[in-house]
This record gives C-alpha cells, structure tokens and sequence, in this order.
C-alpha cells in the first residue's frame, strides 16, 4: 500500500442566497447542492486520481451520506477503510453569497470518533509509503498514526488549529499555507522567515501560496521556490487538498532513498500542475484532474 490518508470526509451542503443572513434574519435562497467533501477525503482523491494506490481511513455514520461519500471515494480509484460511528457522517454547511462571501459551519460528527486508530487501522498505516493527514480529526488519533508510520510522515495543517509538540516530533514534512504558517508562527511574517521559523520545528516544509506557488524548504538547504501556473481561476476552493493529495502520489513514486529536497520539489511540481487545473473547475474534489489529464495539459 502507498499512499494512505487518515481524516475527515463530509457531506456538503451548499446553500446559494442573494447575501448572508444577519443574525435571525430570514432570506429566500436561490439554489441548494451537495458536494463530497473534507479535507481527508478530498485529499485522497487527488492522490487517487493522480495515480497512486491510496486508502481512506476515517469514519462515516449509518445513513445514506455515508453510502454516497464511499461510491465518490471509490470512483477516484481510492481503497476504503472506514469505520462506522454511532452519530451522523460528518457535515459542512455553506451559505455562499452572489458576491462570492460564504459562512460555514461544519459539524464534525463521525470524524469527531476516530480518537485512536485499531489495529487493522494500525496495519494498514504501518504498510504506507506515504502518510498524509489533515487537521480534521482528533490530534489523539494523527499522533497514533505518526507513530505507526514506517514511511514519510505528512502533515497539512489545516483548518488552523494548535499543533501539539507530541505531533510535530513525528513530522517528516508539514504543508501550510501562508494563513496556516502565520498562525503556527504566532504572528504573521514575510515568507523566508515563516519557513525558517517553521523549520526550527520540523525537517521540512512545503508553504503554498496560492497564484504565487510556492516554496520548498528542507532543514540545511535554502528553498526552491515553485512559480504557480498562470489560468484563469473560477474556484479555488479546492486547491490546497488537490495540492495536497498530488504531492503525496508523486512523492510515493519517488525513491525513498532519494534526496528529500530533490523529491519533494519534483512532487511540488507535479501537484502545482494538479491544482492549476483545478482551480480552473467547479467544485472541490469533483475539480481534482487525473494523472492523464494533468500530464495532457503539462507534459
Ligand atoms: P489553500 O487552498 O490551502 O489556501 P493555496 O491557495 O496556497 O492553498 O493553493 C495551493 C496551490 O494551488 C498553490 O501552491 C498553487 O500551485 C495552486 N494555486 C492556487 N491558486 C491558484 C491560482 N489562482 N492560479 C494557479 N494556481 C493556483
């Protein structure tokens, strides 16, 4: 097994208004969707579409959410591996307005269970390559699964939440954005010094910045910075968890025994391809282009 992904996966709920109710106001919408979403999940598409043997370990409820989100995650070439919880699949509610504001509330629900990993959980970790995680689920559990890795251990810090020093330890490569690494940093800062600072914690950081690209930065050697691909984009919602998932794949055919610089900036490469094309499309994971698609557009 190469790339495994432990995190959330979400039923979406997309509301589309006018404006953004204030508060006990009530308005008329225009226009309601569900989309497959969390970051988990979402990242495991892009790994599976960007050709990599990939396993979703995470947890769903038992309702009809549940059996939607399996059949998306499947269709992406992704291998399953989902408990179920005693509460409802996790949820996220967005109201997005016609000048493009939203405000959203996720309700975590079965992601909120996973505090630990089982052992077939624990086995299937421990046969990865690459480990890529998120910040959606219990830190108790990531801290577990970083310990039963054998192989590169990737961290994207997103949403923002605290990372424990118990997590970062076992970090070989955290992803940020620039929101991400200020937060992480206490306190915004011109890029270089983010990296530096970041650094100080752990062996490797890939810091995304969104039209810009981004940056590569290992421990020792001064980063290579990676320029975006100029598009047009029409959402870009999605484009950190393509980012994400890509890098895991491409990072999966690489030789472990490689240079991890060298690695990771051919990964980055790879992955700013993967996002570049989906940012040009609708919709988070549904967005995410195939390994063909991507090399077709930028061989
Ligand atoms: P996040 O979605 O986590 O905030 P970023 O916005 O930094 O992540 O985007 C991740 C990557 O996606 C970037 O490093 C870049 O390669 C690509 N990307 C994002 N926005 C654009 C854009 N407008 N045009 C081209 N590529 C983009």
């Amino acid at each position: 097994m190469s790339v495994v992904v432990v995190g959330s996966v979400n039923l979406d709920h997309v509301v589309r208004a006018p404006r953004i109710p204030g508060p006990g106001e009530t308005i008329l919408g225009t226009d309601v969707a569900e989309h497959p979403g969390g970051k988990g999940a979402n990242q495991a598409v892009g790994a599976g579409r960007s050709g990599a043997e990939t396993v979703f370990v995470g947890a769903l409820g038992d309702d009809a959410a549940a059996a939607r989100l399996l059949s998306e995650l499947r269709g992406a070439g992704v291998r399953t591996r989902t408990r179920t919880a005693s509460v409802p699949t996790g949820t996220a509610w967005i109201t997005v307005g016609d000048d493009g504001e939203n405000v959203i509330i996720v309700v975590p629900g079965a992601n909120a269970s996973i505090t630990a990993l089982t052992d077939p959980e624990r086995e299937i970790v421990a046969s990865a390559k690459i480990l890529l995680m998120q910040q959606e689920i219990p830190e108790s559990s990531m801290v577990d699964a970083a310990r039963t890795s054998q192989g590169l251990v990737l961290l994207n810090a997103a949403p923002t939440r605290e990372v424990s020093p118990d997590l970062l330890v076992l970090l070989d490569v955290l992803i940020v954005n620039e929101h991400e690494a200020a937060d992480l940093n206490g306190a915004p800062a011109p890029a270089p010094e983010l990296i530096t600072r970041l650094l100080e914690q752990v062996p490797a950081v890939v810091l995304t910045l969104g039209a810009e690209g981004s940056l590569i930065a290992v421990r020792g050697s001064e980063p290579v910075a990676i320029p975006a691909h100029r598009v047009r984009a029409v959402d870009t919602t999605g484009a950190g968890d393509a980012f994400c998932g890509a890098l895991a794949a491409e990072l999966d055919r690489s030789d472990p025994a490689g240079d991890l610089l060298e690695r990771l900036t051919a990964a980055a490469r790879f992955a700013t391809s993967v996002s570049a094309l989906a940012v040009q499309r609708p919709g988070a994971a549904s967005g995410i282009p195939t390994r063909d698609e991507v090399l077709k557009a930028y061989p």
